[in-house]
């Protein structure tokens, strides 16, 4: 599979159900870091989805 850079992470993770951020405690920062991102996705190991959701998420998204 391609890598994907960051702007495709996370176009892919804010269309994906699966997301699910690492860490579990999702404290808002102050300045405002909230973004999804498929690389903060406890799914997302080794540069892929271990779910194996991106492609098929990148292929709906054209
Ligand atoms: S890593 Fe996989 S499960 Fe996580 S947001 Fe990306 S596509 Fe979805």
């Amino acid at each position: 599979m391609e890598n994907l850079n960051m702007s495709e992470l996370k176009a892919v993770a804010s269309r994906c159900s699966q997301y699910s951020p690492m860490g579990g405690n999702q404290f808002t920062s102050s300045a405002g870091q909230n973004e999804e991102s498929c690389s903060k996705c406890e799914h997302y190991e080794n540069s892929k989805c271990t779910l194996d959701l991106i492609d098929q998420i990148k292929s709906n998204m054209q």
